[in-house]
């Protein structure tokens, strides 16, 4: 690969093309275990930039990586085999704002976070709503078919995601999809592009639908003493048709987290249960939230409040917030990590699952906790373990292994919303096993010479552990 920085900068600038270590180093990493350093980092602030980018490094064959915050937990934005990183951010620009058509037009380096603050004084939202909103980048949430707390009502960004124009690995420039609600011709290729993690092209520019903000939020906690009992409520409060717009998960060992390193006070119990209703008509969400409670109830749940104050709301919610921040500080020596984080399962296994995570953890000495937006069949956990020490990567190794085979077993998948990259690629090959063929395929048409964020997806290594260096300073070999 030999790299050319003063084409690079004559494209985007002097100070817009970087290669000290410090920039590479972080460059080379992302909210997962991976690292491996970038050989440039680029910051196009337009399309005509992305494009000549995009024409030098085809016809020189070298990879490049597109990056929004870097806030992927499974190594997506990861230069695995070095490249240049193309940082999205200065193309930052709210583009339009069309309330008479529910929609706006923004540039890809757009954190989710300031277009709901931006469209607030509009009476619109932007609902994805991933927890990491305040640094995620409407790009990346796109590449990576994000969703969040409030996706049990409002759908994932794929459900958000009108239109957008790409540029291709080639430089040429495409727009798909319409400004419609409805748009039914022909192959979706902006589908395509939503949950492609950078490997197909590069967004430069997404229109997406907006909804109006619900008048109304009622945001309640159900405690329960078993976590088959909080798993079926869930099951049993989307059966029955109930339109919850929050309906979450966290079973006891999250509640320690909080508790411990926070002292959120939550009840100490084997699982929560966090719902909320929205909506314009306050008499319709008082309707869903009484229902709600009384699902809760039927299933043994107990200390059930719900308020539509915004600061009891936030109170009520604390704990499911920090919970991440908790988990990282959960015991001395442990590291959170982004490990078997992110799976979907069908309603009625959501215990099952939860259940399975703590016996894997204690058979392979780590810690787990089960936890997410159960209401559209989300479940997280994070493995708790001591980086250091080259034995844990082992268990934690053969403890991702075990989870996934679970998974599929009942009926589940990889990735509920946090992407495959590196960490999560060996196991989504196999529960794609029949259809690599067909993505290779896609791949090939679309980026022939695999410059776009190579050997990611359908083309990640087998061994997540060894495809690139650990950010922990691991002692012995892994
Ligand atoms: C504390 C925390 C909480 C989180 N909570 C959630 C959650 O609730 N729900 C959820 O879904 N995720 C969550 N995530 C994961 C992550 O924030 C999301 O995946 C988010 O969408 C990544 O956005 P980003 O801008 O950081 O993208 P990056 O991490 O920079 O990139 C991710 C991928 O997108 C590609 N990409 C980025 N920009 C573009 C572009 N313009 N064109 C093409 N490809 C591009 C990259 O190449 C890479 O493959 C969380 C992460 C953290 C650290």
């Amino acid at each position: 690969m030999k790299l050319n920085l003063d084409k690079l900068r004559a494209i985007v600038g002097m100070g817009n093309v970087r290669t000290d270590p410090l920039d590479l180093f972080v460059y080379g990493t992302d909210a997962s275990v991976h690292e491996a350093p970038a050989s440039a980092v680029v910051r196009p602030e337009n399309i005509e930039q992305v494009q000549a980018i995009m024409r030098y490094a085809n016809a020189e064959l070298i990879p490049v990586i597109p990056r929004g915050a870097g806030s992927g937990m499974s190594g997506q934005a990861v230069p695995i085999k070095g490249g240049i990183v193309m940082d999205m951010k200065r193309m930052n620009r709210i583009l339009e704002i069309r309330p008479e058509d529910i929609l706006c037009r923004v540039e890809p380096g757009v954190v989710d976070d300031d277009l709901n603050r931006a469209l607030k004084s509009y009476g619109l939202f932007y609902p994805p709503a991933p927890a990491s909103s305040r640094i995620a980048t409407i790009g990346g949430e796109i590449a990576n078919n994000a969703s969040g707390v409030r996706s049990v009502k409002y759908g994932a960004t794929r459900d958000s995601v009108l239109g957008m124009k790409v540029v291709l690995a080639n430089g040429d420039l495409i727009r798909l999809g319409a400004n419609t609600r409805v748009e039914a011709s022909g192959y979706q290729i902006d589908r395509l592009m939503i949950g492609s993690e950078g490997t197909l092209g590069i967004i430069v520019e997404a229109t997406l639908l907006l909804k109006p903000i619900p008048k109304y939020r009622c945001l309640g906690r159900a405690s329960f003493n078993k976590l088959e009992e909080a798993g079926n409520a869930i099951s049993e409060i989307i059966a029955s048709g109930a339109s919850p717009s929050i309906l979450e998960l966290m079973d006891n060992i999250a509640i320690t987290a909080v508790n411990t390193t926070l002292n959120m006070g939550l009840p100490d119990v084997e699982a929560i249960v966090m719902f909320e209703a929205d909506g314009q008509v306050k008499e319709a969400v008082d309707y869903e939230i009484a229902h709600i409670k009384a699902v809760c109830e039927k299933n043994n749940g107990f200390g059930i409040e719900a308020s539509y104050d915004p600061e009891k709301r936030m109170k009520l919610y604390a704990g499911r917030k920090k919970l991440f921040a908790a988990l990282s500080r959960y015991k001395d020596g442990l590291a959170c990590t982004s490990l078997a984080d992110d799976m979907a399962v069908p309603y009625s296994r959501m215990a099952d699952m939860a259940k399975k995570i703590h016996k894997i953890a204690e058979k392979n000495n780590v810690v787990m906790t089960a936890y997410g937006h159960c209401g559209s069949g989300c479940m997280h956990t994070k493995i708790l373990m001591n980086p250091v020490r080259k034995e844990q990567w082992d268990d934690a190794r053969r403890a991702v292994e075990e989870i996934y085979d679970y998974v599929y077993a009942i009926g589940g998948t990889t990735s509920a919303e946090h992407g495959i990259g590196i960490s999560k690629a060996p196991a989504w090959k196999k529960e794609k096993a029949d259809s690599l063929k067909v993505m290779k395929a896609i791949k090939k048409a679309l980026d022939p010479n695999n410059i776009l964020n190579p050997n990611k997806l359908q083309d990640a290594p087998d061994d997540w552990v060894s495809a690139t260096r650990l950010r922990y300073p691991v002692k012995g070999a892994v």
